[in-house]
């Protein structure tokens, strides 16, 4: 997916301010916080939603759901954290390749968007 904008900062094609990095992983702080925390997971591996997830993608889907606890705890995150993926034109999706936002940090911040 040579036009994606994550898979260009999953390749380091795009700079992005990344918390978390392995050989199918990738999580970068957003661009424009909705929380004090405010990161994003995503595959490596070019998915468009969740809803393009196939059988096979599970067990990276699980690894990134675990994840989102270890990360938040490390960015900043004492008190528990909100996880949103957003799918789809009617699911809010701006980007087409899979995301996780993980949203936390000290109330109250901003709830409209999520
Ligand atoms: P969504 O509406 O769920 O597709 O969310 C896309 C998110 O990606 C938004 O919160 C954007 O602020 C964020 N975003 C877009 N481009 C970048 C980028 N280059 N680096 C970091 N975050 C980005
Ligand atoms: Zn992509």
């Amino acid at each position: 997916m040579s036009d994606c904008i994550f898979c260009k900062i999953a390749e380091g094609e795009i700079p992005s301010n990344k918390v978390y990095e392995d050989d199918e992983v990738v999580a970068f702080k957003d661009l424009h916080p909705q929380a004090p925390v405010h990161f994003l997971i995503i595959p490596k591996k070019h998915i468009t939603s969740l809803d393009h997830a196939q059988p096979e993608d599970e067990p990276l889907l699980g690894k990134m759901l675990g994840l989102t606890r270890r990360l938040a705890r490390e960015q900043g995150c004492e008190n528990g954290f909100r996880v949103v993926i957003n799918t789809g034109r009617d699911g809010g999706q701006e980007v087409p390749h899979l995301h996780i936002h993980v949203l936390g940090g000290p109330r109250p911040w901003k709830r409209n968007e999520f």
